[in-house]
């Protein structure tokens, strides 16, 4: 257990908290990083177990050797990383920690929230038969366990990670039937990518010219109608969608496939910054509803930040300049470091960070979900699964006068399973303002309780106090 004071607590090890801590530790600040995984990275930088030796690490893929730069400059510095802890709870000053069925507190005097971001899930016909993942799901046991969840293999949704799981797959040994890709942007679209940075450009070009190589077809405007199998999937219907990513009728076509991933682009993790009380607004681009923050990533509550896809779905590279920022701002705060030692230290920061939005506000402007997306429910599509609500009762209970999540509640105990309303509460959202015909952002997410995640009740029970 480590000491009970910090001057600054990171919750998440992946590469916006990694940079934060750098960053941080550079201006002299005691920092620490704590993360439920067993080993740094967070999600793009995820290593295998330690007790795997990896024999041939030029097979490891691009992502792992980037990831293993930022790792040594963390072992270089020095820095205390927590692994294998959950921060089940947190105010602005303390954190709550689980490890190895101990729980405790620490209390620290700033805390910097990079808790990532997770699968959106988007519920469809036969979406919970065994061999339907998630694309990250799917991607984690590749890259953490060196596992196959399938061998024919095809891949639905929008967005780049499911351009780098289909090689990764087929680089591991998958058939790759298909990339299913809902976007079908023309080149006027595309343009404002062509202004850089070219590192991410180059990375899009690599990923289908890889595609291409492998003849591994890239169906843009294709999309995932229906699962189908009797104890296992069988089969895909796929069909092509208009601009509104409603299915053109006559276009269905069946696929024989074992293995079907779902990327429909990524949640961000906010459950820590609406436990600590942070303002959030809804922002359909970046993934739904995310911390507010100033332009240093200072949330409304003074000393705690935000950095990374928690904050907002951009991307690793993003990710790593906010976490800087966000360390950085956090060192000032502590009074490490002054204005003008902050200013010129933020400038280029704050450059790049603009330079990377224009990118990713094409991105996110072609896979950000759009009407069609969530019409392909039928009344006995399950939302969620912890409860085995579907979509006919949602529809049900809003018939009955419910308008808010917390409404559903009490008929379907919709979010209240062991996911906490992680897989069921953004189709939720977006389920009730179409059924109600309000905004996404008048639909308020349920409300956070601790723990934020699962933790057993003996460990509760054996819990110390922060002094
Ligand atoms: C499943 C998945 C796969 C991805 N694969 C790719 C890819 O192949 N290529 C690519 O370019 N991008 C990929 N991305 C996107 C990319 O990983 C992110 O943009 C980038 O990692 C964001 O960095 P981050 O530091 O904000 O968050 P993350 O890398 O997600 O790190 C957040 C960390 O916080 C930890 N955490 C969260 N909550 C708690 C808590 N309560 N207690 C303790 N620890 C906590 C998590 O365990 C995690 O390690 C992927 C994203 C996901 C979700």
């Amino acid at each position: 257990m480590p000491a009970n004071h910090v001057e600054l607590a990171i919750v998440g090890a992946g590469p916006a908290g990694l940079a934060a801590a750098l960053e941080a530790k550079a201006a002299g600040v005691d920092a620490v990083v704590f993360d439920e995984n067993e080993q740094p990275g967070g999600q793009i930088f995820r290593q295998p177990p330690a007790s795997f030796r990896v024999v041939d690490k030029s097979r490891m893929g691009r992502d792992y050797t980037r990831g293993r730069r930022l790792l040594e400059a963390v072992a270089a510095a020095d820095i205390r990383i927590e692994n294998g802890v959950t921060v089940w709870n947190v105010a602005p000053d303390h954190l709550a920690c689980y490890r190895d069925d101990r729980s405790w507190n620490i209390k620290s005097d700033a805390i910097i929230l990079a808790t990532g971001a997770y699968d959106r899930p988007v519920p469809l016909p036969g979406w919970t038969l065994p061999g339907v993942f998630t694309s990250g799901g799917v991607q984690t046991l590749l890259k953490s366990q060196r596992v196959l969840a399938g061998r024919r293999v095809l891949l639905a949704g929008t967005g780049p990670l499911n351009l780098v799981l289909a090689n990764q797959l087929a680089e591991a040994g998958a058939d790759v039937v298909a990339v299913l890709e809902l976007a079908n942007p023309n080149l006027f679209e595309l343009m404002p990518m062509a202004m850089g940075p070219w590192e991410l450009l180059f990375d899009g070009i690599d990923y289908v010219t890889q595609l291409a190589r492998r003849k591994i077809p890239l169906m843009r405007g294709w999309t995932l109608l229906e699962a189908r199998g009797t104890d296992q999937v069988e089969a895909a219907v796929i069909g092509r969608v208009d601009r509104d990513w409603r299915t053109i009728k006559g276009s269905e076509r069946t696929l024989d496939v074992d293995t079907i991933c779902l990327g429909y682009g990524l949640v961000p993790s906010t459950e820590l910054s609406r436990l600590i009380g942070c303002a959030h607004r809804y922002d359909a681009q970046l993934g739904g509803w995310i911390p507010t923050h100033d332009r240093y990533r200072e949330t409304s509550i003074q000393s705690v930040f935000v950095a990374g896809d928690g904050s907002g779905v951009a991307g690793s590279l993003v990710a790593m300049e906010e976490g800087r920022l966000a360390g950085l701002r956090a060192a000032w705060r502590l009074q490490k470091i002054d204005d003008s030692s902050f200013h010129h230290k933020a400038a280029p920061i704050l450059k790049r960070l603009h330079q990377l939005g224009r990118f990713r506000t094409v991105l996110d402007g072609l896979s950000a979900p759009r009407p069609g997306l969530f019409e392909r429910m039928t009344d006995d599509t399950v939302i969620c699964r912890c409860e085995e609500a579907s979509y006919g009762d949602c529809r049900k209970a809003v018939s009955e006068g419910a308008v808010s999540l917390m409404e559903l509640k009490p008929s379907l105990r919709a979010g209240m399973g062991m996911c906490q309303s992680r897989i069921c509460g953004p189709t939720l959202v977006e389920v009730v303002a179409r059924l109600t015909g309000r905004p996404q952002e008048a639909i308020a997410p349920f409300s956070v309780r601790p723990p934020v995640k699962p933790i057993p009740m003996s460990a509760l029970l054996n819990q110390d106090a922060a002094e």
